[in-house]
């Protein structure tokens, strides 16, 4: 059972599981971050079914478990997108600490009634730890996270935590870094970007730009998700990190430049022209980073995709792909004038 399956990641998780045979159930709330789109691969096969619905509704989740009786959960559904948390943490606490929450005790309950084995996986991030000036976080590092959504994250992993060491429930964590890839929903940087470049728009750009992150191939991410769920041991956790560390700026410089390349401006200007630096994120952390040995000795994990070859397929996908963004948007819209007449 995977759920936030309809997501970015999730969608890449239930695709990759799919292709490796397994049957999947694919709980997802489909809020403005999710669609159906992302999983038309598998959406109609008989070793997958889609059930619209959220982590929150024990009830549902209970229902789910005893009818598929799954031998695991990954649980990938959340509410992701660090500025809207900054607007508003409600939703945030919501789904991602309320929801783990009762994720936890709706598989607790049914190990306990069936008897069944049922590995948790919860989906976290490196945003957890909180920055970093020099060096990685290693897994054990303390928690400092910075912004409301880290800090749902944060909230989350020591329920699992808690779970493990209180009621013995097997479980791993996963901690991500920056991931990127084809279906990213359009407020997150890469595709932001890339859109607003070819629609003549601004790329605003926070601060100096000379925030770093480590960029992670949306595929490698999955395929560290799923080398958890099988080899991790349980209460433990492990970085899934990309091992390519950039500046901002400098990332979006090089897709300006690959744009030049694959769909230049009529004007024959760089795209670079466009780029505007704007007032910072407030909270902003400066660098994130992951030591990932623990998952490459103890998973057998480690990024394939080179950043060079993920990042243009990306950029090329978002390109030829300009449907799936206005389809995006166009609902996104309705639901934030549906929510102001509401
Ligand atoms: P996303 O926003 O694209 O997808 C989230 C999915 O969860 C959506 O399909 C949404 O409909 C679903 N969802 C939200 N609330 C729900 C609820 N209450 N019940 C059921 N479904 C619900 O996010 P993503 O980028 O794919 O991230 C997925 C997970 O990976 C998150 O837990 C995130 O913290 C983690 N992560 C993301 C990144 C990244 O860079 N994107 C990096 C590290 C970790």
């Amino acid at each position: 059972m995977v759920t936030g399956g309809a997501g970015f990641i999730g969608s890449a998780l239930v695709r990759l599981l799919h292709a490796d045979g397994h049957r999947i159930v694919t709980l997802d709330a489909l809020t403005y971050a999710g669609s159906l789109n992302n999983l038309a691969d598998v959406i109609d096969d008989e070793r997958h079914e889609f059930v619209e619905g959220s982590i929150c509704d024990r009830q549902l989740v209970d229902g789910l478990l005893r009818e598929h009786r799954p031998n695991r959960l990954i649980n990938v559904a959340a509410e992701t997108h660090v500025d809207r948390s900054i607007d508003g943490p409600d939703a945030f606490i919501e789904t991602n600490v309320v929801g783990t929450s009762r994720l936890l005790a709706a598989v607790r309950a049914h190990t306990a009634e069936s008897g069944d084995a049922l590995r948790y996986v919860q989906v976290s991030t490196d945003e957890v730890y909180g920055t970093i000036d020099d060096g990685a976080f290693r897994e054990g590092d303390p928690y400092r996270p910075n912004s409301p959504y880290a800090a749902s994250k944060a909230a989350a992993d020591h329920m699992v935590r808690a779970y493990v060491r209180t009621y013995g429930l097997d479980a791993v964590i996963t901690n991500g870094s920056n991931t990127y890839g084809p279906r990213q929903f359009p407020e997150k940087l890469i595709p932001l970007m890339t859109l607003n470049a070819i629609e003549g728009k601004q790329l605003p750009v926070y601060g100096d730009g000379r925030n770093v992150r480590d960029w992670l191939y949306v595929d490698d991410h999955a395929r560290g998700i799923v080398a958890a769920t099988e080899h991790g041991k349980s209460g433990e956790s492990y970085n899934i990190g990309g091992a390519t560390e950039m500046q901002n700026i400098d990332l979006v410089e090089k897709l300006c430049a690959t744009l030049d390349r694959l769909q230049p401006r009529a004007d024959g200007l760089s795209y670079s022209e466009q780029i505007a630096f704007v007032t910072d994120r407030p909270g902003h952390d400066f660098r994130y980073a992951l030591a990932t040995a623990k998952a490459q000795s103890e998973l057998g994990w480690a990024p394939r995709t080179s950043f060079d070859d993920g990042f243009e397929a990306t950029v090329a996908w978002y390109l030829q792909n300009r449907d799936w963004s206005a389809e995006i948007s166009d609902k996104l819209y309705a639901r934030e004038r549906l929510g102001r007449a509401g």
